[in-house]
């Protein structure tokens, strides 16, 4: 049969595959031959979400929870939003001001989607999840990098800052707990920040806080509006679900911040998916009502791995890493072994390299602007884990 050529929208055309899912698929592929694979790649919580936030979803779908909710969400989830919001995160917002969204994900789509446009510059720290730019591309916006240091704790510093902002930015994207980089902001380094936003009174901060449970130090949590209450006129705080409570396929996130913006956000997502599924919404209910037990449960366990990492890694002297204080992640520094391998010249290459020889699953840093480094993911079991370790050390101590 003939291929036809379809012709696409540059948009989708300019969009890269994510690495995460292409290095997923060969592992599973290799693991589905019968090969002993050490997924260390994975971007959620290896647990299953608690038996009574499923039951809740259960009883929704006999209470008819079947049909088609408010684009906002239903007032029940956004109560718990607020309520959430108020008693964790000392944040008080009205109900205008709070709309639930499809995964955290669709919360930083419907904000860039809703204040982006070409020209218009958005600032992100790197490392950074991939998704971030991409959704700059698809709101044909351009994406400024602020490159964050090692030598820094990989926080961005408030001269980098300053630097990569400009009368054309629109937005700047904050991080913390990070992704890739398993680092937490202080109150002190986010301050640092907010004094150098109050001279860009124009800029709308995005606070990703979807890793908020997961922090392994001592330390309260804290988001920018923590430290600088004067942001809270343009700051729009993401958050959900899916990490903290093992939800990811549940798809709930939740969007707060001044009601211009979410009304936006909101039109917009009436005109798209318009609401995540009512049984959804019910049991992310219940989860932000349910207390935090199983969350801190949890998030021990991640602590505990996060040890076992920093510890694994420590004989083999060559790779560099930040113990990560928070996430399921950390990034690891592999130059030196990509320089030590004759048929390896970056990190994408080596990816490959690991899986196929000594069958460990890795994201190459280069998908998170981190060239040289792999992300390693200890959404994994103990066993999992160790056995990846047991191999790097192995083969590069
Ligand atoms: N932000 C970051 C930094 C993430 O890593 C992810 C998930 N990988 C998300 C947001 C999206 O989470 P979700 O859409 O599942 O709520």
């Amino acid at each position: 049969m003939q291929q036809t050529t379809h012709h696409f929208a540059r948009r989708v055309n300019d969009l890269s595959e994510s690495a995460i899912f292409r290095i997923g698929a060969r592992a599973k592929a290799l693991a589905d031959e019968g090969h002993d694979i050490v997924r260390l790649d994975a971007g959620e919580p290896d647990f299953n979400t608690p038996q009574w936030i499923i039951d809740a979803a259960k009883q929704a779908l006999d209470d008819g929870f079947t049909r088609y909710t408010e684009i906002g969400g239903l007032p029940q989830l956004k109560e718990a939003i607020q309520h959430k919001l108020e008693s964790q995160n000392q944040l008080h917002y009205r109900l205008e001001q709070i709309m639930h969204t499809c995964g955290a994900k669709q919360g930083l789509f419907n904000a860039c989607m809703s204040l982006l446009g070409p020209g218009d510059e958005i600032v992100i720290p790197t490392p950074r999840w991939g998704t971030y730019p991409a959704i700059a591309d698809i709101a044909a916006a351009k994406t400024v990098n602020a490159t964050t240091r090692y030598e820094d704790g990989f926080v961005l510093t408030p001269e980098t800052l300053d630097h990569a902002l400009s009368s054309r930015t629109r937005v700047l994207i904050l991080n913390s707990p990070n992704n890739p980089t398993g680092q937490v902001y202080s109150r002190e380094e986010l301050a640092a920040l907010g004094n150098v936003l109050l001279e860009y009174p124009d800029v709308i901060v995005l606070s990703d806080d979807i890793y908020e449970h997961l922090r392994f130090t001592n330390q309260p949590y804290a988001n920018i509006l923590n430290v600088c209450p004067s942001l809270k006129n343009r700051t729009v705080v993401i958050n959900g679900v899916s990490k903290a409570y093992a939800m990811t396929g549940w798809r709930v996130g939740f969007a707060a911040g001044p009601e211009d913006i979410i009304n936006e956000m909101q039109k917009l997502q009436g005109q798209t998916n318009s609401h995540t599924a009512a049984v959804s919404q019910v049991a992310a209910t219940a989860a932000l009502n349910g207390g935090l037990d199983e969350v801190t449960t949890m998030s021990q366990v991640f602590a505990e791995r996060a040890r076992q990492v920093a510890e694994g890694l420590k004989p083999v002297e060559r790779i560099k890493c930040l113990p990560a204080q928070g996430s399921f992640y950390c990034l690891p520094d592999f130059s030196p072994i990509i320089e030590s391998l004759p048929d390896v010249d970056d990190d994408r290459e080596l990816a490959d390299w690991l899986l196929d020889k000594l069958g460990i699953a890795m994201v190459p840093g280069s998908a998170f602007n981190a060239p040289g480094h792999m992300r390693l993911s200890f959404a994994a079991s103990d066993k999992t884990l160790q056995k990846g370790l047991d191999r790097l050390q192995k083969t590069f101590a």
